[in-house]
């Protein structure tokens, strides 16, 4: 992706500017709990938001209804949520757009269109995260909310970057705790708590301690230490793995039937490499870790999150993980390559995998007694490798 053409660049950003910036009502679209940071960063820029509700079935269905059947399930959820914030008084929408080679790169275009034809009146904030990134990130900030007070800008950033890395801490404890606690749910409302905790956190100072006390305070829970607990990777398309809605709870399932999930996509991670000039990032990145341990089956990064799962695989393999679970929209473009590949790749390194295709039709039943197959096949052969 990272080798988009100019013309791609400029063809896909787009930053409206036809509502001054004190009467813009910024929205856009839910991921997650990405809306607690987001919060933060632009109300400290002194801009008015309206957060749409967290994805349900009464947002896919609007997104069903006002979408062409065969594009991928995170744009129907997208085009719903602008549809829910602008219902609600939004006036301006934003977006990230990544030109490239899968369907990311039309998707705000399409909404566009599509929201116009429906008759709302709004100005779409396009901005792009490969090229200049930072840079592309504090101009689309400005440009709705035409702060110019620096000190603003290094507390509203300050705590919407220290917000990401709270929340992922949080939801790396919640995976760790909730498979081996002992008394049902205590993880849960630890995390819940946490959340709650973090959203109303408005210090910068504060900020910096939260994730220290988050996992203080995840110590406190009493869990069964000799616990024998398998290890999954979690892998795939980045939107339907961060979205808990999208992907059916699967975490939460997973962490119910004693498994300890290991997501391979964290936000925070993600953002780190994507805003940090390169020059700052000391770590191998995910993309790196993945282009090194795809290479044998991959050459080349093909769009979304293709190699990384290949990748991820291999590495879990190599690392001795217990299984995969490979997760993805149906008919997403990158996915159905690597969904294609997983199987050699599972034959070869020798490692179970389980892929799971995603859309508005995917029963809940059906769903979990894949993997809950899955899971005794992991189990068994965990159990079989400690006799051996
Ligand atoms: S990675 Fe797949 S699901 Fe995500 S935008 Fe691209 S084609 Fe759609």
């Amino acid at each position: 992706m990272s080798n988009a053409t100019e013309e791609q660049i400029k063809r896909f950003s787009t930053m409206d500017d036809n509502i001054p910036a004190r009467d813009r009502v910024i929205a856009w679209p839910r991921m997650g709990r990405i809306d607690i940071p987001l919060k933060a960063l632009l109300t400290n820029l002194g801009a008015k938001i309206v957060i749409p509700p967290a994805n349900s079935n009464e947002a896919l269905e609007i997104g069903v209804k006002n979408s062409i059947e065969g594009i991928c399930l995170p744009y129907k959820l997208n085009l719903a949520n602008y549809i829910q914030a602008l219902d609600k008084g939004a006036n301006t929408l934003m977006m990230f757009q990544a030109p490239g080679s899968c369907r990311l790169g039309n998707y705000t275009k399409m909404a566009q269109k599509t929201l116009k034809t429906m008759g709302y009146e709004f100005d779409m904030v396009i901005f792009d995260m490969y090229r200049n990134k930072m840079i592309q990130t504090l101009h689309a900030f400005w440009h709705v909310t035409r702060c110019i007070n620096p000190f603003k800008y290094i507390k509203a950033f300050g705590l919407g970057f220290t917000k990401f890395f709270a929340i992922d801490c949080a939801e790396k404890m919640l995976l760790y705790y909730r498979p081996r606690e002992i008394n049902k749910g205590d993880a849960e409302s630890c995390y819940n708590k946490w959340l709650e905790k973090i959203d109303k956190c408005n210090s910068l100072i504060k900020a910096q301690f939260l994730c220290s006390k988050i996992k203080k305070d995840f110590k406190k829970i009493k869990i069964n230490k000799k616990k024998e607990v398998p290890i999954v990777f979690l892998i795939g398309e980045f939107f339907v793995l961060l979205d808990p809605y999208t992907n059916q709870h699967i975490e939460k399932e997973l962490g119910d039937m004693g498994v300890e999930v290991r997501r391979q996509i964290m936000f925070s991670g993600w953002l780190e490499h994507v805003l940090k000039p390169s020059i700052l990032y000391k770590k191998e990145s995910h993309r790196e870790r993945a282009v090194k341990n795809a290479s044998k089956y991959m050459k080349r990064a093909i769009g979304g999150e293709c190699i990384e799962t290949i990748g991820d695989t291999v590495y879990a393999a190599k690392n001795g993980v217990d299984g995969v679970i490979h997760i993805m929209p149906f008919s997403c473009m990158p996915e159905i390559v690597s969904q294609n590949i997983l199987p050699k790749v599972s034959r070869e390194e020798n490692i179970p995998v389980l892929s799971l295709v995603l859309d508005e039709q995917t029963g809940k039943a059906g769903y979990i007694t894949r993997i809950e197959a899955f899971i005794d096949l992991v189990k068994r052969r965990k159990l079989q490798s400690k006799k051996s």
